[in-house]
């Protein structure tokens, strides 16, 4: 089957810094795939790359098997939520939602329809009217997430989606997003993190980054139980 997500030598640089070299790494429909990797390792520059926020200066990347290397980001119908998930200050939660169907030029009836349903999806349907600053941040997280999934995208990108929050939140939003996940079973899902925990808990696979490179990817289960490398072993122990 044609992989939702593929990354073919991808090599990204910044002047003399190599951020990622020779990526090579493939995700199925549906699959929800970890890039866990300590700070600095090229996660967020491979999923950048992916997005096409950043050019690759070696080789392609695909989606549902076209070539989108060359594609503008928002050409490729793709949910991104990156780092810090900033949400438009002098917007309404409804107009932040709504924006990327605006933007698509959805009839106004429809997007109204959409944004009630996502909102719903991430549960924050009581909170349409709100502008950004009057909610908390895993609040905030989820209008971002909701924001994300309005597009219908098939290919949903996070980058470490928990980062800002803390620990007690973290686990709500781990269970939301286990949450979503049976509820869009066909909806891939590529989600960077520092964090083995989230990692374990969220993916069906980890893909495990170290220096720009990746180390080796595999179901979690064989990650943790049987590691391939004395860096996966002792980076995914951290966990405990
Ligand atoms: P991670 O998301 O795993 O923390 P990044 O992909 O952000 O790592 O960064 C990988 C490497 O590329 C790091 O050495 C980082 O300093 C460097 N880097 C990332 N973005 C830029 C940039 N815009 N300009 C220069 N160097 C960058
Ligand atoms: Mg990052």
């Amino acid at each position: 089957m044609t992989p939702s997500v593929e990354f073919r030598g991808v090599s990204v640089h910044f002047g003399r810094t190599t951020a990622l070299d020779s990526l090579d790494l493939a995700v199925g429909r549906g699959e929800t795939l970890a890039l866990l990797g300590p700070s600095g390792s090229g996660k967020s520059t491979a999923l950048k790359a992916l997005a096409g926020f950043v050019r690759p200066s070696a080789g392609r990347v695909f989606l549902n098997g076209e070539d989108v290397t060359d594609l503008p980001p928002h050409r490729r119908g793709l949910g991104v939520v990156v780092q810090s998930y900033a949400l438009f200050p002098h917007m309404r939660v409804a107009d932040n939602v709504a924006f990327g169907l605006k933007a698509r030029r959805w009839p106004r009836a429809d997007v109204a329809a959409r944004v009630a349903e996502v909102l719903d999806l991430v549960g924050m349907g009581g909170y349409a009217r709100r502008f950004p600053r009057e909610l908390s941040g895993g609040q905030q997280q989820r209008v971002a997430l909701a924001r994300a999934l309005a597009i219908r995208p098939d290919v949903l990108l996070l980058d470490e989606p928990l980062s800002a929050l803390d620990a007690a939140l973290r686990e709500d939003m781990i269970a939301e997003l286990l949450r979503l996940r049976a509820e869009l079973p066909d909806t891939t899902l590529v989600y960077v993190t520092h964090d083995q925990g989230e990692a374990l808990a969220l993916a069906d696979r980890i893909a495990v980054m170290r220096d720009s490179r990746l180390v080796e990817t595999g179901p979690c289960e064989q990650l943790y139980r049987r590691p391939g490398s004395e860096f996966t072993a002792s980076f995914l122990g951290a966990a405990n």
